[in-house]
């Protein structure tokens, strides 16, 4: 039998050697999780094939608002997923599906490592993936004081200055977390207000670390071997600094949706009805990649989705195939 290593550290994945399933999930995070331990225990024989365990959840620093848990970091939350996930013995394989085809009664899930995954359902719930600026400088600075993740980074600003731009929910996270090792954190933002939770806007504003350039843009990042400065676009100042968190949103996947034919809205969401179907039958969504909940974006949100599409796949399965 061959094993695959996980990327999160969470153990060894068996591979699964059976390819016929009732339900393939394409996502492992909150919606994807949530999904596949209500299908398991649907009795459901269940699938999830994952780029990287918890998606988005690697990315964000504190989370405050899952009812049951007080406080904890995105990658701590991913552990406790899978923990519970364990449980019902749901296999879990880390590939990128390219490509989902119909086949008969059923659908073919086409994996980059030429995996073949036969489904009577599939539950979308792949999440989104994070904006880029687009400025010059922030390719080449990659790794090299550019990040797009609090979490995985800021340990490496300890004492340093840094700034993030962005001025929603997740750049409020990134630069509350940052607080806690940088000297200094600049939140940058194109507007003269924050869009994030209040919640988050009065501890950034109680804290002498964080100071607000607001109704201001990043035209560059600059320095020599490592970050030193952001430009300001409307004044052109330049600000030095260690370290650029980038923090803007996120899009769906788009074009994988369009390629296998679910419905999008005008930004690339799939379009899902109250039971999370979409417009092919036997295809559910589910969390951050669907128009659901509209621009509201939570992990409780999405793992409510994942409940709901397993239980619409479940009943989907015993009608049409009783
Ligand atoms: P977001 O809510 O879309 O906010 C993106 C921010 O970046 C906005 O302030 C936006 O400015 C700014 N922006 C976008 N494009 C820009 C550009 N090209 N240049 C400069 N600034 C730009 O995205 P997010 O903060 O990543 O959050 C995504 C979703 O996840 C939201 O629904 C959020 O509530 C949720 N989330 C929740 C939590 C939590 O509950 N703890 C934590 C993280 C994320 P404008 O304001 O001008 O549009």
């Amino acid at each position: 039998m061959s094993l695959r290593l996980s990327f999160k550290g969470l153990g060894l994945v068996e591979k699964p050697r059976e390819k016929e399933y009732d339900v393939v999930i394409v996502g492992g995070g909150p919606a994807g999780v949530t999904a596949a331990i209500y299908s398991a225990r649907y009795m459901l024989k269940t699938l999830i094939v994952t780029k990287e365990k918890g998606g988005q959840l690697n990315k964000i620093g504190y989370i405050e608002n899952y009812p049951g848990v007080r406080r904890i970091m995105g990658p701590e939350f991913i552990d406790k997923l899978y923990e519970h996930l364990e449980y019902y013995k749901v296999p879990v394989v880390i590939d990128e599906v390219v490509d989902i085809k119909r086949s008969d009664e059923m659908f073919d899930v086409l994996t980059s490592l030429g995996e073949r995954f036969t489904s009577k359902t599939v539950i979308l719930a792949l999440g989104v993936v994070k904006r880029k600026l687009g400025v010059p400088g922030e390719e080449e600075f990659l790794g090299r004081g550019v990040s797009y993740c609090a979490p995985c980074d800021a340990p490496l600003f300890r004492d340093k200055v840094v700034a993030v731009i962005g001025g929603g929910d997740s750049a409020a996270s990134a630069a509350l977390l940052l607080t806690e090792y940088a000297r200094k954190v600049y939140i940058v933002h194109r507007r003269d207000r924050l869009r994030a939770q209040p919640f988050y806007v009065r501890q950034l504003k109680e804290n002498p670390k964080v100071e607000f350039i607001l109704n201001s843009n990043v035209a560059e990042i600059g320095g020599t071997k490592t970050v030193e400065w952001i430009k300001i676009r409307e004044t052109g100042k330049k600000i030095p600094v260690n370290g650029v968190f980038i923090e803007i949103g996120a899009d769906p996947p788009r074009k994988f949706f369009e390629k296998i034919g679910v419905e999008v809205d005008e930004k690339g969401y799939v379009k899902v009805r109250r039971d999370q179907s979409t417009n092919i039958p036997g295809i559910f969504a589910a969390g951050d990649c669907t128009n659901a909940a509209g621009a509201f974006k939570q992990i409780v949100v999405a793992a409510a989705q994942g409940a709901i599409a397993a239980d619409s796949a479940y009943r989907y399965i015993v009608e049409k195939f009783k």
